[in-house]
């Protein structure tokens, strides 16, 4: 036996990840899987993205880049940050990597020292604590409840803020809420924010994907003090339909990017030469293909949070972001399914996949015990084939 490093002891792998490959599993021996478990788009990538990256290809374009990302793709990015959300960078403030993944693993790698804490609010993307851990740090969760519209109380994160606090991680829309926190909500946490010397890390990943009137708002936006101490995260896999082709960016303090550039010098160098060019069609491009993306999401939606609410036992808050219906299924906790006592929503998964070929992702690896999480990035025929599955389930329970 290998000994591997104690660092590991302290993360886990991706449940989500785990699920989609147990699911496929299943498919592939023939079984009628429904799956809403996948995080990512079922659009194919836009045709004149996908003619960027072969041109480059042709091109020859096939070397190792500037460790932080072409030049030209840093000034698209540039723009796009001034002009959707009126914030000001210059290059050596942004980073480009293969993935906001990789962002912002390289994040946490720059600022953390042992025993460092970031707060991270749950329910929350499952990376975010063991990122936190593989960089020596101490996750602090702040719980947040669908009562409140999955929104935290400036009061909490003003207990939960230590000397230690080095981070506050906002992921708004949401991956697994969809919830999207409003100016008023983000304006309350600012105010407490101010008062505290730490990194805001701003995880925007999902600010195309948004059902609600008056466009996006990250907490640089409403309290410009912050901006200077604010690194923002995005990527082009959600918006663009690109998750394979791994392009994210940081965008924020000098000195910490110069750091992460550090990290990602000495690890994976530059994100993949083609797809860079790639990402600069998808910005400069037609964005038309996206609108028509996030009107076919919005369909979905309905439909899914429609049939998941008639369903006796199952909750669901209509999210106003992102791809994911996150219903609270608390009442079937503690109740039988054939013999078997329904423990948790890792019980209700496991359950749900075995008999009924259908795939939701449990919300306790999220921090949200009771609750299930359930992909629309899929088509309306399959939305209404696997919430039967759900509802056909929820009848056998006793
Ligand atoms: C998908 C996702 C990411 C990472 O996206 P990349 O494919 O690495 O660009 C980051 N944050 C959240 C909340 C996500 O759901």
């Amino acid at each position: 036996m290998i000994r591997l490093a104690s660092r590991l002891k302290s993360a886990k792998p991706s449940p989500t990840l785990s699920l989609n490959a147990k699911a496929k599993a299943l498919a592939a021996k023939g079984a009628d899987v429904v799956s809403f478990a996948a995080g990512e788009p079922d659009f194919d990538t836009p045709a004149h993205i996908k003619d960027a990256i072969k041109a480059a290809l042709d091109a020859g374009f096939t070397k190792y880049t500037a460790t932080g990302g072409i030049p030209e793709l840093k000034a698209a990015i540039i723009e796009k940050l001034k002009g959707e959300n009126r914030l000001d960078y210059a290059p050596d403030q942004l980073l480009i990597s293969t993935g906001a993944k990789h962002s912002l693993y390289n994040i946490f790698q720059a600022l953390l020292s042992p025993g460092d804490e970031v707060i991270i609010f749950s329910p929350f993307w499952v990376s975010y604590p063991d990122m936190v851990r593989l960089a020596d740090g101490e996750p602090v969760i702040v719980e947040t409840s669908a009562a409140d519209g999955w929104a935290p109380h400036p009061a909490q994160l003003r207990k939960a803020l230590t000397a230690k606090t080095r981070a506050v991680v906002i992921n708004s829309p949401s991956n697994p809420s969809g919830a999207v926190l409003s100016k008023e909500v983000l304006t309350g946490l600012a105010d407490v924010l101010k008062g505290h010397d730490c990194l805001v890390i701003s995880d925007d990943i999902y600010e195309r994907l948004l059902y609600v009137p008056g466009g996006f708002q990250n907490i640089a936006n409403v309290a410009p003090e912050l901006a200077p101490r604010t690194v923002v995260v995005n990527g082009f896999s959600k918006a663009y339909a690109m998750t394979g082709l791994r392009l994210g960016y940081a965008a924020g303090p000098k000195d910490l990017i110069a750091g992460m550039q550090m990290v990602q010098d000495q690890s994976t160098s530059n994100a993949t030469s083609v797809v860079q060019k790639g990402a600069i069609a998808a910005l400069r491009g037609p964005q038309e293909p996206l609108q028509a993306m996030v009107k076919e999401y919005e369909k979905r939606r309905d439909l899914m949070v429609a049939l998941l609410n008639k369903i006796p036992g199952v909750k669901c808050r209509v999210p106003e972001g992102a791809f994911y219906c996150f219903a609270d299924v608390g009442e079937l906790v503690g109740k039988t399914y054939q013999e078997t006592t329904i423990t948790g929503s890792l019980k209700l998964s496991e359950l749900l996949l075995e008999d009924f070929l259908l795939a939701a992702v449990p919300g306790e690896p999220f921090g949200a015990e009771g609750f299930l999480r359930f992909s629309f990035a899929t088509s309306q025929a399959i939305i209404e084939k696997g919430i039967a599955r759900l509802a056909d389930f929820a009848s056998k329970v006793r």
